[in-house]
């Protein structure tokens, strides 16, 4: 296969463990990858020390490896970073396309989480100050190759929204399109919870001049009993022995044809299986899962 200009990745946060959500959303991001023989960058998300879980960083990676899903080069690490985002934040606040904020979450606890612009022309000084980018009153779309069209007001809906915290963390939104940009990301596959933070992420992308991935979000599993499956809900970690039928699971959750042949493959087996068949069209935009599936 002639090398493609295909690279995808993984970006898990190591908060917690890799649950079966995360497996359905690696799995389709890694095979979505290599059925075009494309790259498949792995990078930690650790830009909040305080919500890190201890060993799930070494567990991540363990688990990945168990299940065959191999990435290409070092792992990147978003601490590693941090010099990369300032510089960002300092030239948007320079450019005045960002600004201070010493909002105290009380004061915005009536706004269901739209900013309302109290600090926009303020002039504070960034000291113990979050730093919010400027949105223009505008809707940002784009084609999800599962969900569809998806659009969001960013002046309405969203809001001024933090690039860096009060505490000096630098915000998801912002590492993340930096990330991408920097790792040449053209094809992000991830979980449906992160499709309303999109619009976001497309208009960072043209305030830093970097180009738009396309996009795929696999839906969230829905539990019989209505919960989503997810970091919120308590979902056991992937046990690393239960490598192969937990794959085969997956594979189904994602509309995939599973041989029943498989059974008995090693993982590496199931995902070369997985790769030659890949049929990105038969993810359903919403799933449920049978109570079986979920253990
Ligand atoms: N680190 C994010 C998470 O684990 C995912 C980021 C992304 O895929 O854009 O939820
Ligand atoms: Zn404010």
């Amino acid at each position: 296969m002639p090398p493609s200009p295909y690279i995808g990745r993984f970006a898990p946060t190591p908060s917690g463990f890799l649950h079966f959500g995360s497996l359905v959303a690696a799995l389709a991001s890694w095979l979505d990858a290599r059925a075009v023989g494309g790259r498949w960058l792995l990078r930690m998300e650790d830009i909040d020390p305080p919500r890190e879980a201890p060993g799930a960083r070494d567990a991540i990676l363990q688990t990945l490896e168990r299940y065959a899903l191999t990435w290409d080069g070092e792992v990147v690490h978003q601490s590693q970073r941090h010099e990369a985002y300032a510089d960002v934040v300092e030239r948007l606040f320079r450019q005045g396309l960002a600004y201070a904020c010493t909002c105290s979450r009380k004061q915005l606890e009536d706004y269901n989480g739209i900013y309302p612009g109290f600090c926009r022309d303020a002039g504070h000084s960034r000291d113990g100050a979050a730093i919010r980018v400027r949105v223009p009153e505008l809707s940002y779309r784009f084609d999800d190759r599962v969900q569809g069209p998806f659009e969001q007001h960013l002046g309405r809906e969203v809001g001024d929204f933090v690039i860096q915290r009060r505490d000096g963390l630098y915000a998801y939104q912002l590492a993340v399109v930096l990330d991408d940009g920097w790792q040449g990301v053209t094809d992000i596959v991830r979980g449906a919870d992160l499709l309303d933070n999109t619009p976001r992420q497309l208009y960072l992308q043209e305030l830093l001049g970097l180009s738009q991935p396309r996009y795929l979000h696999i839906p969230l599993i829905i539990q019989p009993d209505g919960h989503k499956l997810g970091k919120s809900y308590r979902s056991p970690p992937l046990e690393p022995d239960q490598a192969t039928p937990l794959l085969l699971r997956a594979l189904r959750a994602l509309g995939q044809a599973v041989d029943p042949s498989l059974i008995g493959a090693t993982p590496a087996e199931v995902l070369e299986a997985a790769r030659q068949q890949w049929r990105p069209e038969a993810i359903a935009r919403q799933m449920t899962l049978p109570e079986a599936d979920l253990r």
